[in-house]
């Protein structure tokens, strides 16, 4: 049987390996924590649902993930709505009509949403670095106005950088809406599943060619040395998915990558509804950036009693937990030299935002991991599991 090593339980790692256990691979995956699942696993905690690593809302454009995540679990439809609060008021994040109409007064606000309607008549957003650009007065007073308000002050706790010293990419997440479209996404799936994630993974990986070894640091098996891998001292041909952090495999010798990570403080709360939404975004207060109520993220909640997080972003330093990678020109470059060390082993694949450096949404990592499941097999059937 073919065999495939696969670093990492997390979401990439288990959709690749079921594919390819599926497609007969026996599938070996080493996974570090105790448990399934990377940064979306989640557990019940008195019937309240607790993501232990932060909220994670599935959302995609792409039918053939929503459809493949289908496969192994109920869903139900859910659409995120979040609200900031600005200038003591709670109005809608994504900064939209609404938001406006909440802020200004009347005139005002009919002002600035004619204005944008006419800067940017064929658009249904636009990110506020590209409105603060513009060359109407009355967009460059609303943009500075949600530059100052919405994401100064949040960027700066969340990745300890102004929102000018950010990749764009990663402002444009949060693109100003030119309309009364409230939901934090617009992608045309958006669901949860029914009892979870964790309970969605597990089903994933309920496969008889697919076993998991937890507590199992991959670092301490598996040794890259010039174009190739040895697991356990031995020689391992085969190919090796890695979903980690690229620097670790090749002993950080050019150095740190930088990440961004959080400290999570959960709150109990004996009330049936502690805020009006399940997300509520902190930019100019407070040393936490947000606040989410789990419960709300479920299909039928319970009463009485409901669980708040609470989260404090800090450098991965703190907490040796990456969640971020810090994308900017320099760092894509250090990621590069990685890479292109790493280039000659044949048979490893990196997968994932860790291994890739990339901020990917969850619909995204499933893509990229069934894509190269696919190629693997696709390589196979046609004799050559060598090339990349
Ligand atoms: N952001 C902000 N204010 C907000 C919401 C988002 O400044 O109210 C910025 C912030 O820099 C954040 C980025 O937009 O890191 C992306 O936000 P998103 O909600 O996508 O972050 P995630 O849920 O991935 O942590």
């Amino acid at each position: 049987m073919k065999q495939v090593l696969i670093v990492g339980a997390g979401i990439s790692g288990i959709t690749a390996g079921r594919i390819l256990a599926e497609n007969n691979y026996q599938v070996t995956i080493l996974e570090k924590r105790d448990h399934i699942g990377g940064n979306v696993y989640d557990y019940y905690e008195d019937n309240i649902l607790i993501h232990k690593y932060g909220p994670h809302l599935f959302h995609t454009r792409l039918p053939q993930v929503a459809e493949f995540i289908k496969q192994f679990s109920e869903f139900f439809p859910y659409e995120h709505r979040v609200l900031g609060e600005i200038q003591g008021k709670l109005v809608p994040i994504p900064f939209n009509f609404k938001s406006i109409d909440m802020l200004f007064n009347i005139e005002e606000a009919t002002h600035l949403k004619q204005a944008l309607k006419q800067a940017y008549p064929e658009k249904e957003s636009v990110p506020v670095m590209e409105l603060r650009k513009s060359k109407d007065k009355k967009v460059q007073e609303l943009a500075e106005f949600v530059y100052q308000n919405v994401f100064y002050g949040y960027t700066k706790k969340q990745w300890g950088k102004s929102p000018e010293e950010m990749d764009s990419s990663v402002m444009a997440r949060v693109p100003v809406r030119l309309s009364y479209d409230d939901r934090y996404f617009t992608d045309e799936f958006q669901i949860m599943p029914l009892l979870g994630y964790t309970e969605l993974i597990t089903t994933m990986a309920e496969h008889k060619n697919i076993s998991i070894r937890y507590q199992c640091d991959a670092l301490s098996h598996l040794v890259v040395e010039k174009e190739k891998i040895y697991f356990d001292g031995e020689e391992w041909k085969e190919p090796v998915i890695y979903t980690g952090c690229i620097e670790e495999l090749s002993g950080r010798c050019f150095g740190n990558l930088p990440y961004r990570s959080l400290i999570f403080e959960l709150e109990h709360k004996n009330v049936t509804q502690a805020q009006p939404v399940v997300q509520v975004n902190y930019p100019n207060q407070y040393l936490y950036t947000r606040t989410s109520e789990f419960k709300l993220l479920q299909k039928e909640p319970v009463k009485d009693k409901t669980v708040l997080v609470y989260e404090y972003p800090v450098p991965c330093t703190e907490t040796r937990i990456p969640y971020y990678p810090v994308e900017s020109e320099e760092n894509r470059t250090l990621y590069k030299k990685y890479k292109e060390l790493l280039e000659p082993v044949k048979n490893l694949y990196l997968l994932g935002r860790l291994a890739e450096y990339q901020y990917y949404n969850m619909d995204i990592t499933i893509y990229q991991a069934m894509n190269l499941a696919y190629k693997l097999i696709g390589e196979e059937k046609n004799g050559d599991n060598k090339g990349k």
